[in-house]
């Protein structure tokens, strides 16, 4: 096998396929979210207020390391899946560099992300409850048409609340989910309780990730048979992306390949959770030395410059405590063009790996990564999204790294999806109009001026 050459792409046989996600909060025990009214842990009557039920049982899951998926989801999971491993070759070339480098390609979907891992599955358990309809924010889209699409699989209605910067940038985006038969509402929006003061007290904002979570949660309270689905930050979101790491394992071991470094972007976590989960066993128990990077934008520094407490998820102050590293459920990231990463805090599970030291994480500027991602457009033939190219900065500059070593390394990245509604971002890059901005120190203290004064935080 060793003296083949390893070839371009790499997929598991169908009926080499993870029938069961793998539950990662078995192995890896964080501490408990809270339920902000009595500051004790979060029971599954707290989460299922909010939550399908089926999903609060998994996000409250601390035993069972695998969790079966069920044979709807497979089903649907074919017509997407397996997604393939690239070995980038061309992209080697063009770096003339030693190094291996690989990815695993999210993309190849219509909704041009991972995200539809989750939102078919969080869209299969409402149906199976009975809800008729669902909320849910949107950051840069991706998500909002996810779940658009397995809502209309399921006939299931859907409202997105989208980032308002986003909207604006992503119009098409707007339109997909509307073809779905989803219903868009710019965030901040005068729609909602929380949206309207949010906007009374910034009225020229480009809107949040936490701002679009609490409208979502308002209106899926006050509407009948309806609830709010989340598509990253929480464990379970990481419990289906989870799909993507064991797909990712079984083909590095089916084609004997040993991975040297996992790298992947993070927002709330999810993919980068989903993708690094089957590999922390053999790491925690020291029988594998992966390094595993996660990356985020220097605009949105949550692991690297944020602080490790209990924070809400959202603006409002109204989802469960969770313990992370948050840069201040009050902080607004400056719009930049990478939506999905633009989140104040990360899942628990990545940040207790990172406070525990197994992973490691690094920033980026937003024209560093524009770079990355056009000369990975030019040699690999996929134009990346904004998101992704985090990863392949990072994955660029460890093979450039190698060239100079004479390492071979073997870099294994996930390429999440694909850029085709952000060519506004594209354009400005191009065009040399594109700003980094990377948030002072002063800007963070605003931030971490919102985080609760509990005595968990002391
Ligand atoms: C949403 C998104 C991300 C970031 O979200 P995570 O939950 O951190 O994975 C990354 N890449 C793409 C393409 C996305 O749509």
């Amino acid at each position: 096998m060793s003296e083949k050459k390893i070839p371009t792409k790499m997929y598991l046989d169908e009926s080499e396929l993870p029938r069961a996600w793998y539950n990662i909060n078995a192995v890896v025990k964080h501490d408990p979210a809270l339920n902000p009214k009595t500051l004790k842990p979060c029971t599954l009557e707290d989460y299922s207020k909010v939550f399908c039920t089926e999903l609060s049982k998994q996000e409250l899951n601390v035993t069972d390391e695998y969790i079966p998926i069920p044979e709807e989801v497979q089903e649907f999971y074919k017509m997407i899946r397996p997604s393939p491993l690239t070995r980038a070759y061309c992209l080697e070339k063009v770096l003339d560099t030693p190094a291996e480098i690989y990815y695993k390609f999210e993309g190849n979907n219509t909704s041009g992300s991972h995200k539809l891992n989750s939102a078919v599955a969080q869209a299969y358990y409402a149906k199976q409850e009975g809800l008729t309809s669902l909320t849910t924010e949107t950051g840069a889209g991706q998500w909002g048409t996810a779940l658009s699409m397995a809502c209309a699989y399921y006939g299931i209605d859907v409202t997105v609340f989208m980032v308002k910067c986003s909207a604006e940038q992503k119009p098409f985006r707007k339109a997909v989910i509307e073809t779905y038969g989803g219903k868009v509402i710019p965030s901040p929006s005068m729609t909602t309780e929380v949206g309207k003061s949010i906007l009374e007290k910034y009225p020229e904002t480009g809107g949040s990730l936490g701002c679009a979570v609490s409208e979502a949660i308002e209106r899926a309270n006050e509407t009948p048979n309806c609830k709010y689905v989340l598509g990253s930050v929480l464990d379970y979101v990481i419990l289906h992306q989870t799909i993507i790491g064991l797909e990712t394992k079984a083909v590095l071991e089916k084609f004997n390949i040993e991975p040297d470094i996992l790298i992947s972007c993070m927002g709330g976590g999810s993919n980068f959770g989903g993708f690094i989960a089957p590999f922390i066993k053999d790491k925690k128990e020291g029988k594998k030395n992966y390094r595993i990077i996660g990356v985020e934008p220097a605009s949105c520094p949550t692991l690297t410059r944020g602080k490790y407490v209990y924070d809400f998820g959202d603006t409002g102050k109204t989802t469960p405590l969770l313990k992370m590293y948050t840069l201040g459920s009050g902080f607004m990231p400056a719009p930049n063009h990478s939506g999905g990463l633009r989140f104040h805090g990360m899942n628990p599970i990545v940040s207790k790996l990172y406070h525990d030291g197994y992973i490691e994480a690094t920033t980026v500027k937003q024209t560093e990564v524009f770079d990355a991602a056009v000369t990975f457009a030019k040699s690999e033939g996929i134009l990346p999204a904004p998101e992704s190219s985090h990863s392949i900065r990072v994955a660029i500059d460890e093979a450039l790294k190698c060239k100079k070593t004479g390492e071979k390394k073997k870099i294994v990245f996930c390429l999440t999806g694909t850029g085709y509604f952000d060519l506004k971002a594209y354009t400005a890059f191009n065009e040399g109009k594109m700003t980094d901005y990377v948030p002072t120190d002063e800007d963070l203290a605003k931030g971490f001026a919102t985080i609760p004064d509990i005595p968990q935080n002391k």
